[in-house]
């Protein structure tokens, strides 16, 4: 019998949470993640003057359970709330959105939140892992230079279901088969960056933080020097495109992307807006699940809750596309599998 040794592959929010449920609980943690930085969808670029949130913008806190986590990150002051200015664009209508919703930010960047939750893990960063072997019940996982690492007793894949099946399919068709149901939408973000600061105007007040916007390409819009620590940047703009015009558009090149952003942009904001420094857009594949409780996988192993998955074979999974598709949803499915596997 081989003590539990947990392999974890993703180092996003959901999987940052696992491990930490796990080595609360004292066990050894592996985490590997394929890019050089952690955070997945917290991901922000980083410019000389300028910082772009190209993934999540901002998260809500709405479960018992994760609103005491957000405590313990107000008090490592990572996040901050934001934004306090937010507005609704109608077809270039503007109008300020009342609600009692608060809105998190990490501070100074998404990104803060998971260097926060990373701190002393065994980090395997630049580290894609290819395939899985089992060898007498012991797990191996292979990553993209052809190295292996392990023996693991427990595998926990943290990624999107789309690139989890591919992991999954030739060790467990019941897990592979509920990534198969879950569909991801993808999302183009643009960003620019500014020569000059937007020109003021009283609608949308000169504080407008983040605006909604319906009708055409975009759908939310968000300006990055007015998020909490950064408002030493440049006047700078993420624009996050619809599911729908993503999808169209997928193939398409980044710059052609940019531009089409900004100008249904420019189109909509009352005031010409200055000459662009830096222009560029990211394209997520697998931004966030479809809320569709049609296609929501049914679990692979009965457990209390049903934000993860497990196979008896030492493999599981967890992220957001086990429930709605938020961070606090990947939070709460990492931590929950976390809880259960150190039971
Ligand atoms: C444009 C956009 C806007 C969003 N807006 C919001 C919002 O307003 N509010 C909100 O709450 N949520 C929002 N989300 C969703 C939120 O970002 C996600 O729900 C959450 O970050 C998902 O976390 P995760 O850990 O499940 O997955 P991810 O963040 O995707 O983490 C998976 C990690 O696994 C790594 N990985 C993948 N394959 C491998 C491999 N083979 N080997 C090693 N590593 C691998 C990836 O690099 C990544 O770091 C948004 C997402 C996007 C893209």
């Amino acid at each position: 019998m081989h003590d539990p040794s947990f392999a974890i592959i993703g180092g996003g929010i959901a999987g940052l949470a696992c491990a930490r449920a796990l080595i609360r609980h004292g066990h050894p943690v592996h985490l590997f993640e394929k890019s050089r930085a952690l955070g997945g969808r917290l991901a922000s670029r980083r410019a000389p003057s300028a910082t772009f949130d190209l993934g999540a913008q901002y998260f809500t806190a709405r479960s018992p359970e994760f609103q005491r986590e957000l405590e313990t990150w107000q008090q490592a002051n990572v996040i901050a709330s934001w934004p306090r200015s937010l507005w609704v664009c109608d077809e270039g209508d503007w109008q300020r959105k009342q609600d009692d919703q608060t809105r998190w930010v990490g501070a100074p960047r998404m990104t803060a939140l998971s260097r926060h939750l990373s701190r002393n893990l065994d980090l395997h960063t630049q580290c894609r892992i290819e395939h899985l072997h089992r060898e007498e019940s012991i797990w191996w996982l292979q990553d993209d230079q052809g190295l292996r690492h392990g023996p693991f007793t427990q595998v926990i894949l943290a990624i999107p279901a789309p690139q989890a099946q591919l992991l999954l399919a030739p060790h467990s068709s019941a897990l592979a088969k509920a990534c198969q149901r879950i569909e991801m939408s993808p999302c183009w973000t643009a960003y620019v960056l500014f020569e000059a600061p937007l020109t003021s105007l009283e609608t949308p007040g000169p504080e407008w933080q983040a605006a909604f916007m319906n009708g055409g390409p975009l759908r939310f819009v968000t300006r990055n020097g007015s998020k909490p620590g950064r408002n030493d940047q440049g006047e700078s703009l993420s624009l996050l495109a619809t599911p729908r015009w993503s999808q169209a558009h997928l193939e398409r090149d980044a710059n052609w992307i940019a531009a089409q952003l900004l100008a249904a942009f420019a189109e909509r904001y009352p005031a010409p807006l200055p000459e662009a420094q830096l222009v560029g857009a990211h394209r997520w594949r697998f931004s966030q699940p479809l809320t569709n409780t049609e296609t929501r996988a049914e679990p692979a192993a009965k457990t209390d809750t049903l934000d993860f998955q497990t196979d008896p074979c030492g493999l599981a999974l967890c992220g957001d596309g086990m429930s709605a598709g938020r961070i606090e949803d990947a939070w709460l499915s990492g931590h929950h599998l976390g809880n259960y596997l150190s039971t």
